[in-house]
């Protein structure tokens, strides 16, 4: 399988695709016509890297976790994707996107949000760039997420409240859609993970590429070699973790890890281990692994992280599962916030709790002294402060 291009339906083995309502093939057909040329332009990438470099602050260090590898014997290094402008990967993903709308000759951004990681970025790309900003937010998430809420208005976006089915990311992602299904011509909806109709999955995970470019340059300058023994990245639609193995998928001396969040655990019916728990069905214009029931409605999943509490998984990862490319690892709420705890202790570092189900699986598999281990630390813990005092 060649994960850098998937086929021209957007095929990942079985996949993928676009399983979309017809009032909305202008705007797919549009994008999928248009997104490569378009962003492999070189104007374009001139216009895209020049802003990674001096508003998101890339290249992100490749830092070597002294005390955390001589915890467990091994080579750690750490992906600091939680030093970007707005705290995680996120933005690497939503700048390229309004780029390629204003280039499409779009005026006007939607985005869909759960916990507001993604509407905050998609609302600073705005702001920078200029374009009128909507984010759709189940109104639970609303009131779960006041400081995300209150970050996006401020950057000048409407957030309007998802009030139907259980008022989370779900629902939101449908008001997204039949928003943009009303304003094809002047709208591009910005999907914030490796997930949605073909191009969407492709074109997140190039955005997100540059995280394995740059660790395969810095771990050369750091260790002469280029390639790790293992890279390991928190999976919740999965654009941190295609964007950390893009660059590794075809090398067979690299070993991939995903790590799921396994909420209360994979038999407690309050989970989001996908691979664990999923089937094949399509969820939001692609078809994928999700989380349903025998007759295809879909389970509310459930995470400590908001991140990663999302009922299916983009077919990017499907696949990495399918042909066993990748190794899965669920990891529980209590793993996650014990890992955290302990990366803030010994390297003063807080984490956001999706990565910290990264960090979880150096308790859950032996590696050997000198292997070489890149974990992705997608985001910064900032956000996650409240749930962490009430477990101090
Ligand atoms: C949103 C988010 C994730 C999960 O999204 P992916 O698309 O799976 O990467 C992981 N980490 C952080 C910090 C996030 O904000």
């Amino acid at each position: 399988m060649n994960y850098k291009n998937p086929d021209q339906h957007g095929y990942y083995g079985e996949f993928g695709g676009a399983f979309i309502p017809e009032m909305l093939y202008p705007n797919v057909e549009e994008l999928q016509s248009g997104y490569l040329e378009i962003i492999e332009s070189e104007s374009f990438q001139r216009e895209y890297q020049s802003l990674l470099k001096n508003y998101v602050g890339r290249e992100t260090p490749l830092y070597f976790a002294k005390n955390l590898s001589e915890k467990y014997n091994t080579q750690i290094y750490l992906k600091r994707e939680d030093l970007n402008h707005t705290g995680a990967h996120k933005i690497n993903n939503a700048i390229g996107q309004v780029l390629l709308a204003k280039r499409l000759g779009k005026k006007r951004i939607i985005a869909e949000t759960g916990a507001g990681q993604h509407g905050v970025a998609t609302a600073t790309a705005c702001a920078l760039l200029g374009l009128e900003c909507i984010v759709y937010m189940g109104e639970i998430d609303i009131q779960r997420q006041a400081p995300n809420v209150a970050r996006m208005k401020m950057l000048g976006a409407e957030v309007i409240p998802a009030t139907s089915g259980s008022k989370t990311l779900k629902d939101a992602v449908n008001e997204a859609l039949r928003d943009w299904i009303n304003n094809p011509s002047t709208t591009h909806y910005v999907i914030g993970s490796v997930v949605g109709p073909h191009p969407f999955p492709d074109l997140v995970a190039r955005f997100q590429s540059i995280i394995s470019k740059e660790i395969k340059e810095q771990l050369l300058e750091q260790t002469g070699r280029e390639n790790p023994d293992y890279v390991i990245a928190c999976v919740g639609g999965g654009s941190n973790a295609a964007g950390a193995f893009y660059h590794f998928v075809d090398e067979e001396d690299v070993k991939l890890i995903a790590a799921e969040a396994g909420g209360f655990g994979v038999d407690s019916g309050k989970s989001a281990a996908t691979t664990f728990l999923g089937t094949l069905g399509i969820l939001h214009g692609s078809k994928s692994l999700l989380m349903q029931t025998v007759d295809g409605q879909v389970i509310e999943p459930h995470s400590i992280s908001a991140g990663l509490d999302y009922p299916g998984i983009g077919p990017f990862h499907a696949n990495l599962f399918k042909e066993n490319r990748a190794e899965f690892f669920s990891i529980n709420d209590e793993e996650a916030l014990q890992s955290a705890f302990q990366l803030t202790r010994i390297e003063g570092i807080i984490p956001a709790l999706e990565s910290a189900h990264a960090l979880a699986v150096l308790d859950k598999k032996r590696f050997k002294t000198d292997d070489i281990i890149v974990i992705c630390l997608s985001g910064r813990g900032d956000k996650d402060m409240e749930t962490y005092l009430k477990h101090l």
